[in-house]
């Protein structure tokens, strides 16, 4: 079976011992994972050997970077390279994510660049792709999201891009409280585990996790979850709250 992973993504929030007590929480409370579960946090820079530390006794927990730098070392002030994560043990990163993408104008090109570095340093990246409202309004959401995966990850080898995990996550969805529907979201993961398929073949693409990202709440997990397609989630808001993302961790198929 495909990993079912459920991924925090705090963003910047939090302060270093609102973390802590939030991974205690979470870590000492009564949840029961399988060997084809995984629960991720996504953690700010600072954090990462804290949370590391935290999740080490623990089998089907791991950590997250929210980002790295797409060049390898050098000149680059405030950069966080592959390097780094890899020299403290951190096992993912998320690229690509949509506020990166708009706030910090990174392009394909560059998240293709962040997925080599990842790779280089094995590293597994969880890649976002996701429409903007304008473009579900147009009805062009599938062409969209698959040139966002064309250019940014089909230089990979199969046996590389199997290891990518995929978060799907609709650009209007996120942190509006606004959810897709489970149609939506079962529609747009088919359709992506299609174009894996076709670029690569129907073994690599069944491999592939793909999660859904967007308003995903403790009241919503299960039923987003229970899709087919659905391998999960990358959860914000909800990430922070202790009793939430447990149930949302629960929910993992
Ligand atoms: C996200 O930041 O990836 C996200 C999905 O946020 P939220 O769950 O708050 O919509």
């Amino acid at each position: 079976m495909r990993k079912q992973i459920a991924a925090a993504n705090w963003k910047m929030n939090l302060t270093y011992q609102a973390g802590e007590k939030l991974l205690d929480d979470i870590l000492s409370a009564d949840i029961h994972l399988a060997s084809h579960q995984q629960v991720i946090f996504g953690v700010p820079f600072p954090y990462l050997i804290m949370a590391n530390s935290e999740v080490s006794e623990e089998a089907y927990y791991a950590v997250s970077a929210q980002n790295c730098s797409d060049k390898k070392a050098g000149a680059y002030t405030g950069e966080v390279s592959v390097e780094m994560l890899q020299s403290i043990n951190i096992q993912y990163c998320i690229i690509g994510h949509s506020e990166r993408r708009e706030y910090f104008n990174e392009s394909n090109q560059t998240l293709a660049e962040k997925v080599n570095r990842c790779l280089e340093a094995g590293i597994t990246p969880i890649f976002c792709c996701g429409e903007p409202l304008s473009i579900r309004e147009a009805g062009t959401q599938n062409d969209f999201v698959a040139q966002q995966l064309k250019e940014s990850l089909f230089h990979l080898p199969a046996d590389q891009l199997k290891s990518v995990v995929i978060a799907y996550e609709p650009i209007w969805a996120i942190g509006t409280g606004k959810t897709a529907t489970t149609e939506q979201a079962q529609e747009m993961h088919a359709y992506l585990r299609s174009v894996f398929a076709k670029q690569y073949s129907p073994v690599v693409a069944n491999e592939v996790s793909i999660l859904y990202g967007g308003s995903v709440k403790a009241n919503n997990a299960k039923e987003i979850f229970g899709c087919p397609d659905v391998d999960g989630g990358l959860v914000g808001g909800a990430s922070i709250i202790a009793a939430d993302f447990i149930k949302i961790i629960q929910s993992l198929k």
